[in-house]
């Protein structure tokens, strides 16, 4: 039978990181890789739009783990042990200059995802990690001090150690369930809103810099609301509000079947009052001019006019032809339209699962099962998950590396320990 000291099950982002950083920190252990699938790192190939969004220019902690609806509270420790500075950190030692973008996400420099694939890989290589292609892990047997990793092509792999990091799919998560763990249910995260409503149509590209939604949801105890960029859609709104809505409330619309009223201010933080006192006084100041050329807000003028057509105003009118009543519907709109949400769309450039193995059967410290000693866990297979902008990639490294410290401190003396 063939031995191991780490045995790492599936080649992803968590993966990879995890075997490299143990073998960094242990030289000369005997790491290797089983994926399912005849290809490594397909995720982050695709991430980001191509371009692999590795994580995010957050370096207080604090701050960072507010941008995961599963998993804050955990991971405060964990991030002051590898967080996205020594992400940064890692990647430049092992030659791949990251930047950062406006909105704080970090990509490679190179702007391709494939930067980062050879450097995992080349990165395992060198530190003779090993990897076996189509090769599906079954069943993960603990004996005494040991493991058994049993495959599907029926080889039988020992380890002292196993690092499960099988992402968010279900049979990986049964390899935890069958030796003790609880599952949480998985519900997909990272999602558009799907709304047909007449305020939005043939506004299909209009964004906004900053709005707030405020999302009522059928069933649920609270209602859920965020702020930034928004974008209307052929089908409904998308943007990082909604993103982050989607994820901070995904078990809730699921359990509604992705049904919800939304009420958005479209030029937060404008309240209600201002926006009538600037109409009033446009109103006052220049009466003969058109509403429709007179746009005293920030939006654009198709989205203006949009407005404008569902207050009951017609395309010709004049400040002076106009109610206060129509004024005051304006303002109402402008500040708090709502909106029904009538279903879950797609976002291509990332999506993630809540779900996975309860969070609270895992010490954070070191990533090790408390259940079955010896069994660590990393990535997306733990019920942990980010919004967009690269705090999955960085919940994947933050995992795999503490795991791996902890592993190779007990495979022997490691200086990082
Ligand atoms: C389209 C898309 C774009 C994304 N873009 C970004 C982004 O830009 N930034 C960001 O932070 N996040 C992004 N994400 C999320 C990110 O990709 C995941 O959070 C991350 O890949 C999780 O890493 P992981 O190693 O835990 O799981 P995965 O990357 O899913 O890897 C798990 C691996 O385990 C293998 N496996 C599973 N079960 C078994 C088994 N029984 N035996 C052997 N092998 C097994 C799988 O085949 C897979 O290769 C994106 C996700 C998607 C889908």
């Amino acid at each position: 039978m063939e031995d191991f000291d780490l045995i790492v099950v599936g080649g992803g982002a968590a993966g990879f990181f995890g075997a490299i950083a143990c073998a960094e920190a242990r030289p000369g252990s005997r790491v290797i890789i089983l994926e399912a699938t005849p290809r490594v790192l397909t995720k982050v190939k695709i991430s980001g739009g191509g371009r692999c969004n590795v994580t995010h220019h957050q370096f207080d902690t604090k701050r960072l783990v507010m941008s995961y609806p599963r998993g804050n509270k955990e991971l405060i420790g964990a991030f002051h042990r590898f967080q996205p500075r020594d992400t940064v950190a890692w990647f430049a030692a092992h030659g791949v200059e990251l930047k950062v973008e406006e909105d704080g996400r970090m990509f490679p420099v190179t702007n391709s995802s494939q930067t980062i694939i050879d450097c995992l890989e080349q990165t395992a290589r060198q530190h003779g990690v090993g990897l076996r292609l189509k090769t599906l892990v079954q069943r993960v047997e603990k004996v005494d001090d040991h493991f058994l990793v049993h495959t599907k092509d029926g080889a039988v792999l020992r380890s002292r150690f196993v690092l499960l990091a099988t992402g968010s799919m279900p049979f990986g998560q049964t390899l935890a369930r069958d030796l003790g763990h609880r599952l949480v249910d998985p519900v997909p995260s990272l999602f558009t809103f799907e709304i047909k409503d007449p305020l939005l149509e043939g506004l299909s590209g209009t964004s906004f810099p900053r709005v707030h939604i405020q999302l009522k949801i059928p069933g649920a105890a609270q209602d859920f609301q965020q702020e930034g960029p928004c974008l209307i859609t052929h089908w409904g709104l998308s943007g990082p509000a909604v993103l982050k809505l989607s994820a901070f409330a995904a078990r809730e619309l699921f359990a509604s079947g992705y049904k919800a009223q939304a009420l958005i201010n479209w030029e937060y933080p404008l309240k209600y009052e201002a926006a009538l006192e600037r109409l009033d006084a446009l109103r006052r100041e220049h009466p003969k001019k058109k509403v429709s050329n007179e746009n005293p807000f920030g939006c654009t003028r198709r989205f203006w006019e949009a407005l404008l057509r569902e207050s009951g105003l017609s395309a010709a009118q004049l400040y002076a032809e106009t109610g206060r009543k129509q004024l005051q519907e304006i303002a109402r709109r402008l500040t708090a339209t709502p909106l029904n949400v009538e279903g879950k769309g797609v976002f291509k450039e990332e999506f993630v699962t809540a779900g996975g193995v309860a969070r609270e059967e895992i010490d954070f410290r070191r990533m090790e099962s408390k259940v079955c000693p010896g069994l660590f866990m990393a990535g997306e297979v733990i019920d942990v998950d980010g919004i967009t902008g690269g705090f999955n990639f960085q919940n994947a490294w933050t995992g795999s590396w503490l795991a791996a410290q902890a592993m190779a401190y007990s495979l022997g003396d490691s200086p990082k320990a």
